[in-house]
């Protein structure tokens, strides 16, 4: 079968990179793709964004299924267009991607169907978001969280914890003119990913993974897309595993069958568990980046087989996902000046040192000048490694980044502290 996957990040390097196992596959065709997609794919010189080329590509190529990677293609509605000549596609059509690209439609849907969740308020006035604050105050104290409605990569959401953070977030957000925000309340506990293979009817646990947001060591600095991961997140045991699929999975899946807008694809649950148990803090409607590196380096089937099984509703057919009991760690590195303006056009050695010591490294913000490969983008490689515990996957992970070549990127040095200790 040949099969397109549109992307270009290390997320789709890790897809590609299972997606060329498959005994099923003919041709793999990765649209924008980056360099390191490319030793798995055939690179298409498409705009995926011009969803009618797209399509007359589908077309020409006898693409029997879709892989989108990113959100924006299917906030964009890409995944409905192609269905509609037939070819199924992994990833949900535009009603359900609301899920990530409206926080407002996600909370609305939570408070109808009774999901556990930070209480809310949405917003659309300065004023009415200033005298939402006011349901936050605890004495002198005023702690909550304050997220604009749309797609911000990550950028949308400040965590206040004085009055006077809060203020200004809210100033920040309404300067520019009209927004949509939603305020809620600040949950305390530890924060880990759930994903789930949804086909609209049937559902299957996808792993666990836990992510590393912030750039510096310690959790300190700026947000980012995402500097590390590890798989398995021991943190959610079985028990809150189930009641996170129970609660909060299973009533938003069943809750967009009902509305006729069923969601094909994998959710991907951000979670606090609380000490009243696992709330949502947000859904993202594909992949992590990086959790989708540590998740395929871990994922013992048929990539193809499972993803084709999604996209035309078969996944009650399959056994359930197998992962490898190893734990996989990655570690990003990234261009120096992310997550501000990154110093693009440094060259990158040593990845096939890297690789021979049995670490896999996915491959992000890169191109080819001339021979050379260069950083051409903020988060440039996923160093990934596994091992018997974090630990072990964790040493074998910076020894994989100690042998390469990258005098222009930097990375954390401490991904999965969490569960060291
Ligand atoms: P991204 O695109 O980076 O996944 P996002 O912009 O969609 O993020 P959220 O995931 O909703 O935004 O929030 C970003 C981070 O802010 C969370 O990972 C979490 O650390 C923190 N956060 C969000 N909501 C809450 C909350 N209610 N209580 C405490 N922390 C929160």
């Amino acid at each position: 079968m040949n099969v397109l996957l549109i992307g270009s990040g290390g997320r789709e390097h890790a897809l590609a990179w299972k997606l060329a196992q498959s005994p099923r596959i003919n041709t793999l065709y990765a649209a924008p793709g980056n360099p390191g997609i490319a030793a798995h794919a055939t690179v298409a010189d498409l705009n995926v964004s011009d969803h009618r080329a797209v399509i007359d590509f589908i077309r020409r190529q006898q693409i029997g299924l879709v892989v989108v990677g990113p959100e924006q293609p299917l906030v964009e509605g890409l995944a409905d267009n192609i269905r509609t000549i037939g070819v199924p596609v992994f990833g949900p059509g535009r009603e359900a991607a609301k899920l990530e690209g409206s926080k407002g439609f996600t909370k609305d849907l939570c408070a109808r169907v009774g999901i556990p969740t930070a209480r809310y308020f949405r917003v659309t006035s300065k004023d009415g978001a200033l005298a939402c604050l006011e349901d936050f105050a605890e004495g002198d104290q005023l702690r909550c969280v304050i997220k604009a409605d749309g797609l911000a990569a990550g950028k949308g959401v400040v965590v206040a914890m004085t009055r006077a953070e809060a203020e200004d977030a809210v100033a920040a957000l309404f300067n520019g003119g009209p927004a949509e925000a939603v305020i809620e309340e600040f949950l305390e506990g530890e924060e880990a990913s759930l994903f789930v293979l949804s086909d609209g009817t049937s559902t299957a646990s996808f792993g666990s993974a836990q992510d590393h947001k912030r750039v510096g060591d310690g959790d300190t600095g700026p947000n980012t897309g995402g500097m590390g991961a590890y798989s398995p997140a021991a943190v959610l045991t079985p028990e809150l595993e189930e009641r996170a699929l129970g609660e909060i999975v299973r009533p938003t899946i069943d809750a967009l069958t009902a509305a006729g807008t069923p969601y094909v694809g994998v959710l991907y649950a951000g979670l606090m568990l609380t000490a009243d148990g696992p709330k949502l803090i947000e859904y993202n409607v594909r992949f992590g980046d990086p959790e989708c590196q540590v998740l395929m380096a871990r994922f013992d089937g048929d990539l193809l087989e499972t993803l084709l099984a999604v996209a035309e509703g078969r996944l009650a057919d399959l056994p359930a996902p197998a992962f490898s009991d190893n734990v996989a760690l990655t570690v990003v590195m990234a261009a120096q000046g992310y997550p501000g303006t990154p110093q693009v056009g440094g060259a990158i050695g040593g990845i096939d040192a890297a690789e021979a010591g049995g670490a896999l490294v996915f491959q992000a913000g890169t191109r080819m000048a001339g021979d050379a490969l260069v950083a051409a983008g903020g988060r440039v490689l996923a160093v990934t490694a596994t091992g018997g515990d974090v630990a072990a996957a964790q040493r074998r992970a910076y020894a994989a980044v100690d042998a390469i070549d990258f005098p222009t990127g930097f990375c954390r040095r401490d991904i999965g502290w969490r569960a060291i200790g």
